[in-house]
């Protein structure tokens, strides 16, 4: 397998392991294709047990130089992966587009937020790394220290695939760990081959990060290779809950400690005494940003009755005019869902609830490869969508008696990862947010919002842990208690 060129069209994208790029150990690979144009995008080394083998044991190996490093030296590569990553952006934004559909707003997000990152990840050298501690013990000296856990595992989705990769190994590197990620099959290069190729320029030893990729619907197998593997400390996921939910049981069978970024199935709440213009247009943007394909998007938006109708007007009218089509295309706002399997899903969805009794206000048919944006109102509890997390351009819409029942209704369900509330009154707005389960609350903000500093994470099935720089050692770090006495 030849190493990735600068040229995103048609390339070859092999394991990156121990610094090196190769070849299945099976010689097997697939072609992944753009979900816009359908072309082949990339011929990818569909990597099996061996590979992800192979990519721990370089992973193991390369610990003890890498946490050994001196601050300086950890600071200096991260810098310098940030002004690589901003040389390349207009080629990034370009395979973010062709790869996984992602318009030029997105793209520019994505990129802002690995940037941050990295130049945050690169301050996190010089933190402390401990505490001294009391002891009652008579001339003894006791301290907490903080030591990274050896090799970190990362699991991580195609919808934010630069971002959530990023997030999944940066921070953990710059804790002192080596990592092994494994990308989505649908964005090997953004989510994967991208990380390995600006993190080796930037000089980071070989074996330090690792990257397996794999064929559709194996995934499973390089998952299961390092839930078992006895040199993996930790793992991270980022994807849907029915799949966490697979791997936390067998990683409790392997007492082995996950951090789980999950679904979500986020209300946004507008109060009576909102702006209207401003709950409609955040609920357009936190509902549709990325094609509704952003685990923190809106997907049910709870108004107070005396507001509900001119907000399902205006509501409406603004969704059935946003600009669908071709991502490359900058005026674009919804582009192409990931794939068909996407597409299929979201349609039979749509039209279970439309049968069971629900009312489309926009959108509603399918123009392959891109589905509309939708808003759907009247949805009965019962319909599939009205369930759990649907991963596209679809929102429900529906009118509450007060904000109370907005809160009991938001709460009705087993997801907890972000909401938002639209209020005039952002100190009702607080009281509210505090009885609200969820991970992440805004008030006067729609729901789809990240910084690299900030705690990250879900309640309830959306997830265990916190992502975010400053949290991170709690997750990817373990305390010693050491203690030295006097002779
Ligand atoms: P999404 O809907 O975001 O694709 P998934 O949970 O299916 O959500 O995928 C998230 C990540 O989990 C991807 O990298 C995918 O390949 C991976 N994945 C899927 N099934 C498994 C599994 N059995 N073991 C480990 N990883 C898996």
């Amino acid at each position: 397998v030849e190493r990735i060129g600068s040229a995103w069209q048609k390339r070859h994208i092999g394991h990156f392991i121990g610094g090196d790029w190769v070849a299945s150990d099976s010689g097997r690979s697939y072609q992944n294709r753009s979900p816009w144009s359908g072309e082949v995008l990339s011929e990818v080394a569909a990597g099996d047990g061996e590979d992800t083998q192979r990519a721990i044991t370089a992973a193991h190996l390369a610990f003890g130089g890498w946490a050994g490093a001196p601050p300086w030296r950890r600071q200096q590569i991260f810098l310098r992966a940030a002004d690589i990553l901003e040389g390349r952006r207009t080629e990034v934004l370009g395979a973010l587009a062709a790869e996984t559909g992602c318009g030029r707003h997105f793209g520019d997000v994505q990129i802002g937020f690995a940037l941050k990152l990295l130049r945050q990840a690169a301050q996190l050298a010089y933190q402390p790394t401990g505490h001294l501690l009391p002891s009652d013990v008579e001339g003894t000296q006791a301290m907490a220290v903080r030591r990274p856990v050896g090799v970190v595992a990362a699991i991580a989705p195609w919808n934010a695939s630069l971002t959530l990769s990023g997030r999944a190994v940066v921070g953990p590197l710059a804790l002192g760990n080596t990592v092994v990620l494994k990308p989505s099959e649908e964005s090997p290069y953004t989510g994967g081959a991208l990380w390995a190729e600006i993190l080796q320029e930037a000089g980071l030893p070989p074996g330090t990060f690792n990257v397996v990729t794999h064929a559709p619907g194996e995934a499973g197998v390089v998952g299961d290779t390092m839930l078992a593997s006895p040199l993996v400390k930790r793992i991270n996921f980022t994807g849907s809950t029915p799949t966490g939910r697979r791997l936390a049981e067998k990683a409790g069978r392997h007492l082995k400690r996950v951090v789980l970024q999950l679904s979500g199935q986020n209300p946004l709440i507008v109060v009576r005494d909102a702006d209207v213009e401003y709950a409609v247009n955040a609920s357009a943007y936190g509902a549709f940003m990325h094609q509704g394909q952003v685990c923190m998007c809106a997907r049910r938006v709870y108004v107070e009755r005396p507001l509900a109708e001119e907000f399902n007007a205006r509501f409406a009218a603004k969704v059935a005019n946003l600009p669908t089509g071709d991502p490359s295309d900058p005026a674009t706002v919804v582009g192409p869902v990931i794939n068909e399997w996407a597409l299929a899903l979201l349609d039979r969805r749509v039209k279970e609830a439309v049968e069971l009794g629900a009312r489309v206000l926009a959108g509603g048919v399918p123009a392959p490869p891109c589905y509309p944006a939708t808003v759907l109102t009247d949805v009965p509890d019962e319909a599939e969508i009205a369930q759990g997390e649907t991963f596209g351009p679809v929102v429900i819409v529906e009118a509450v008696d007060s904000a109370e029942d907005a809160v009991t209704r938001a709460n009705a369900s087993d997801l907890g990862l972000a909401a938002s509330i639209i209020t005039g009154d952002a100190h009702r707005g607080l009281r509210l947010a505090s009885r609200l389960d969820a991970g992440i609350v805004h008030v006067n903000d729609q729901p789809v919002n990240d910084e690299p500093h900030m705690p990250f994470g879900g309640v309830k099935d959306s997830g265990w842990g916190r992502f975010g720089l400053g949290f991170a050692a709690e997750e990817f770090c373990e305390l010693q208690w050491v203690t030295v006495r006097d002779q």
